[in-house]
């Protein structure tokens, strides 16, 4: 019986499935190959979902996805990395199995093939220094020229790098370099560098070695050795192709890989590149990898993101050939949209303003019912304490409103969310004339939100009783640059000029009492406000929410 193959869904399961159906291949092999230099982020995301989900659309074609550590610049490498990428993988929702690689397994391997290339006279040592070696590169438009070393004998190459890998020789003495073409219209191919000496003890395999294999060398190597079939990566390799597929040809290696490339992700507002976030991290601009204004997988996690909105983000941006930069309203629409049906309502009051109920009886505690989630009936009521003193936001009271202000005002009558209407009647303010408590009485029978009389009330507004307020502090985030597109800068400007120093406002809330009860896990609405959960800092004691995203959909609405 033969297997059906799954219609494909892009470009790149395009050619998985032409090579399933001309029998080029028999099965789907993927990888995830990060370098341990920093956190993941969201991009990586993509890549993630990508390679992970064609390994799983084509199960029945032994579809799997390795997990490999490329790991082969011991300067800039770290453990805590690994650790963090392997988090983050297993929290995006996907399982690598056993199949947990690290490119310095094969450095032996790679060395051998190297033996190899310099015997076959495809890879020799060179002793020009760096600035010669960029000289004798040419440009895009001139060709380069042939290292002076180019034809010694493979002999003395072979003993050359024996002695550079014995530690004989200090850093950018030597290079190994690949013999391929120094007049190519392609900079990739003019004899580029092989192994370098780095004398850097790697963080995984110690000293071992003083020499180090480059990452266009190492990387079709360990594809290969992993049995790969389709490498995908973005696209600033595509022209590297030509150069993946000289070795793995030179080599002579049977069943070679396809390295595939697509555009890379990019967010407005925000930067990918795992340098620049190294810097803001260094520069202690953000609360570490995982601060939540930062697009870090471990960031997005601390902020309150699940796993499933992320993939859903991944799924809805797609894969393409050309680089573009998707709106960050897209990422915030894909949470959102989950929340929305999802998360219980409560009321937080996050620049409070105190509230007397003149008329209200002294002392009297009333529980009312609130719904707690309008999408779901079934989810019911939760009882909320009301009393005759209240919080309520300081932006919904006006002393002096413009016309269409339908909040509280003197004279004024609003609706408190599942609660009373209640009326204005007196404004308290202090020596310097701050208002910093209003007086209402409130209408016995408009309990619920309706009167018998049927009177129009226009403005809603939520509260929470001061009796029974818990302190809490809360993150509200902001774009973390101020511009839009992040990744064609002005002329003479660099990232960091755009900074947004307003993109954390702490704000010093009063909150229901249950949401001292709600677990880690949860996320809830504050109502009118946007979608919450606790920090990871955050105690029954010490409350601290982050806004995970907040409720107006501008991404909805475009598409409108
Ligand atoms: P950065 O430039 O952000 O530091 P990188 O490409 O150096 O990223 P790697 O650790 O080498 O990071 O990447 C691991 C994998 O993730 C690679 O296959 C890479 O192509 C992919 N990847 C990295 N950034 C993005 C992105 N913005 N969108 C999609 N895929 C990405
Ligand atoms: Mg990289």
């Amino acid at each position: 019986m033969s297997l059906s193959i799954p219609s494909p869904a892009n470009f790149i399961e395009d050619i998985i499935v032409e090579d399933l159906k001309s029998g080029k291949r028999t099965n789907v092999h993927t990888r995830f190959p990060p370098e341990p230099n920093g956190y993941l982020h969201i991009g990586h995301a993509k890549s993630i979902c990508l390679n992970f989900g064609i390994a799983h659309k084509f199960a029945d074609f032994n579809g799997l996805c390795n997990v490999r550590m490329d790991d082969t610049n011991p300067a800039k490498e770290d453990i805590e990395y690994e650790d963090s990428i392997k988090a983050d993988v297993r929290w995006l929702g996907f399982d690598w199995e056993d199949r947990e690689y690290y490119a310095s397994d094969y450095y032996q391997k790679f060395y051998d093939y190297a033996i190899d290339l310099i015997k076959m006279g495809k890879a020799y040592v060179c002793e020009l220094t760096a600035e010669q070696m960029t000289e004798y590169r040419g440009t895009l438009t001139e060709a380069g020229r042939n290292s002076p070393w180019r034809d010694r004998p493979i002999e003395e190459s072979l003993d050359l790098f024996a002695r550079m890998t014995a530690g004989e020789f200090p850093e950018g003495k030597m290079l190994l370099r690949a013999k391929i073409d120094m007049s190519s219209p392609n900079i990739n191919m003019r004899d580029p560098a092989i192994y370098r000496i780095r004398k850097i003890p790697h963080h995984r395999i110690g000293d071992k070695w003083v020499v180090y294999p480059m990452y266009d060398y190492a990387h079709p190597l360990s594809d290969w050795i992993e049995g790969i079939t389709h490498s995908i990566c973005t696209l600033e390799f595509e022209d590297h192709r030509p150069l993946y597929n000289w070795f793995l040809e030179t080599l002579e290696l049977p069943n070679r890989p396809q390295q595939i490339e697509f555009a890379r992700l990019n967010l407005s507002y925000t930067v990918m590149s795992k340098r620049l976030l190294l810097q803001l991290v260094e520069a202690k601009f953000v609360d570490g990898w995982d601060d939540p204004r930062l697009p870090t997988i471990s960031g997005l996690r601390r902020r309150g993101y699940t796993p499933a909105s992320i993939r859903e983000f991944a799924d809805r941006i797609g894969v393409a050939k050309a680089d573009s930069i998707v709106d960050i309203n897209l990422l915030w629409f894909c949470i959102r949209d989950e929340l929305n049906a999802t998360a219980p309502r409560a009321m937080a009051v996050l620049d409070p303003l105190k509230v007397k109920i003149t008329n209200w009886p002294e002392g009297k505690v009333e529980m009312v019912q609130a719904q707690i989630n309008p999408n779901d009936p079934e989810a019911g009521f939760r009882e909320v304490p009301f009393s005759g003193e209240l919080w309520i936001e300081r932006s919904d009271f006006m002393e002096d409103p413009p016309k269409k202000y339908f909040r509280l005002a003197p004279g004024q009558e609003v609706r408190l969310i599942s609660g009373y209407y209640v009326t204005c009647t007196d404004v308290i303010k202090d020596d310097e004339g701050n208002v910093v408590e209003i007086h209402c009485t409130y209408d016995p029978e408009s309990k619920g939100g309706t009167t018998p009389d049927g009177r129009r009330v226009r403005g809603t507004i939520h509260w929470v009783s001061a009796a029974h307020a818990v302190d809490a502090k809360v993150n509200l985030y902001e774009h973390l640059f101020t511009r839009e597109n992040m990744t064609n800068l002005p002329p003479d400007t660099k990232p960091m000029d755009f900074i947004n120093e307003n993109s954390l406002e702490v704000s010093s809330a009063k909150v229901e009492p249950y949401l001292q009860s709600i677990d880690a896990e949860t996320r809830v609405q504050f109502m009118r406000h946007g979608y919450f959960w606790p920090d990871k800092e955050s105690s029954s004691d010490a409350l601290v929410f982050n806004r995970i995203v907040g409720l107006k959909d501008s991404w909805g609405k475009k598409k409108k």
